[in-house]
């Protein structure tokens, strides 16, 4: 079958943004970007340092201090619709970079058109609430007066992981564009591509030089370093705890702002009144999208005991018809992990899986043909899960379902909660008293009722527990990058 060839952009090494300007790293080295459904070399991406991060942080500081500070809302209104314009002309060249560097297929990175569209124009409307001031009445004297702004904090540093980089940046570059604040991306070294795409087309449409920066390369290098810097007023990370944990330490220099957004082990709870025709096939996605590779997939999927069977022989019967592949052909759902580490992980779980539960469906890596080149597992089922059990605790970030049998709604919730995570959840059943009991019941950032992994830009989500904190999309979002300022003035 043909497939799409890579776009032009893909080719020899890429470079950092900074200041406006390509230019190699200081360390003179490259990391190479593989296509992770064949193993193949796709082109090479420059291995920042710390010494590149404090160029580009430099060139974040000036740029907030320059002309930029000086945009009107307006401006940056008008600048965020040029950006959605330039993505959504670029759309199908972006959608195949991502798909050659992370191994999503075609159907769902194409699929993230219209939900950027709408992400780039939600944050082109809140470009308002910077600089937006009131003048407060007051219990003091008549002869002050208050002047109370939304300010924006200055260079932000964004640390993003790879399970979806063409997404993820616009948590970063939205809201700094929409405040007037700088940004700093270090993209995961193996998913670089997206962004560095993304970030030529926005400086084409008219983004001033530094106000976004990319440096690529490792986290322990250029992450480390970005999130210790004394010149970034804040970090937003997405990726897992450790690297969390190891950042908040790093933060403490300067006692920088931070939005953490970590993973889960979110519940999927299913009801014996739930209808099934809509219930297995999303608690199945809800798992199996991306390779399991999502924050919010509902790995932990509770099932009532009287369905329990039934359930699990019509997931394993769901898992069957998923057709993995290369995410360029035609008609794939599922493409390969991103990593050799990646696919070490999820094997290392499937076999203690293996041995704590009941293996229903899957379990192997997908070594035949073309698909052994790549990084392919079955999705997977295991059924009798025991909330104790290792796989039903830890995060796998793999195409992996535990299924979990319950008794009560009462038992639902306390197995929900016995988890340290907290970012999502969801619930299937016929019921509305059920559905609002439980719903409220789950202590997580977002609970979904008969659906799975529903975002709205404009609403947003976010992690409690260790999934987290900070909201990502709505205003709370664009106001987390602003600080409050009063002013006061004696008008005698
Ligand atoms: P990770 O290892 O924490 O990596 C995330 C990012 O942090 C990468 O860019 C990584 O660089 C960088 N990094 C590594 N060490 C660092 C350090 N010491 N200081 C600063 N930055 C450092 O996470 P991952 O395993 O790639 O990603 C999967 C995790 O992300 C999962 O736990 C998943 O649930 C979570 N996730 C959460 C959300 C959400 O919104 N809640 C969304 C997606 C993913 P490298 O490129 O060198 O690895
Ligand atoms: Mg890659």
């Amino acid at each position: 079958m043909s497939q799409p060839t890579p776009p032009a952009f893909v080719q020899g090494t890429k470079q950092l943004l900074i200041g406006g300007q390509w230019v190699a790293s200081n360390t003179g080295q490259h990391i190479d970007a593989i296509n992770p459904a064949n193993g193949e070399l796709l082109c090479r991406i420059a291995q920042g340092s710390a010494q590149d991060v404090d160029r580009a942080v430099a060139a974040a500081r000036k740029a907030f201090e320059g002309p930029w500070s000086r945009f009107t809302a307006h401006e940056r209104r008008k600048l965020l619709l040029k950006v959605h314009d330039a993505i959504m002309d670029n759309f199908e060249e972006l959608a195949l970079i991502e798909t050659l560097d992370m191994g999503a297929p075609l159907a769902r990175t194409r699929g993230y058109k219209e939900w950027l569209s709408q992400l780039l124009q939600f944050y082109a409307s809140q470009t308002g609430l910077a600089g937006s001031s009131t003048g407060t009445p007051m219990s003091i004297a008549p002869n002050f007066m208050a002047l109370k702004h939304q300010v924006p904090v200055g260079v932000v540093g964004g640390i993003i992981p790879w399970n979806g980089p063409l997404m993820g940046l616009w948590w970063i570059y939205g809201p700094a564009l929409a405040t007037g604040c700088t940004a700093v991306l270090k993209p995961a070294e193996d998913a670089s591509l997206s962004s560095l795409r993304v970030s030529e087309l926005m400086m084409e449409a008219g983004v001033p030089e530094g106000v976004i920066n990319v440096v690529t390369g490792y986290g322990k290098d250029v992450g480390q370093a970005l999130s210790g810097h004394m010149g970034v007023d804040r970090v937003a990370f997405t990726g897992s705890v450790g690297t969390a944990q190891a950042i908040v330490r790093a933060s403490a220099g300067n006692l920088k702002r931070l939005q953490l957004e970590l993973g889960g082990k979110s519940p999927d709870i299913v009801f014996a009144d739930a209808d099934l025709d809509k219930a297995v096939p999303g608690a199945a996605m809800g798992v199996f999208s991306n390779t399991g590779q999502v924050c919010v997939a509902g790995t932990r999927i509770l099932v009532q005991r009287a369905i329990h069977d039934e359930f699990v022989q019509r997931l394993a019967a769901f898992a069957k018809t998923i057709k993995i592949g290369d995410g360029r052909e035609s008609g794939v759902q599922i493409g390969p992990l991103i990593s050799q580490r990646q696919l070490d992980r999820v094997m290392h779980y499937m076999d203690i899986g293996g041995k704590e539960a009941q293996l229903v469906h899957g379990g192997q890596r997908l070594t035949g043909g073309e698909l052994g080149k790549g990084f392919f597992v079955e999705p997977t089922v295991f059924a009798n899960v025991r909330n104790d059990m290792t796989i039903a605790r830890e995060e796998i970030f793999g195409p992996v379902a535990s299924v979990i049998p319950f008794d009560t709604v009462e038992d639902a919730l306390r197995l929900a909660n016995d988890t340290p995570y907290g970012l999502a959840g969801g619930v299937w059943t016929q019921n509305l008293g059920t559905a609002h009991k439980v719903s409220q019941g789950i202590r997580s950032g977002t609970v979904w009722v008969n659906c799975y992994g529903v975002i709205d830009p404009a609403t947003g989500f976010g992690g409690t527990k260790m999934s987290g904190y900070g909201w990502k999309g709505g205003k709370e979002h664009v106001e987390s990058f602003l600080y409050p300022k009063a002013t006061y003035f004696n008008l005698d």
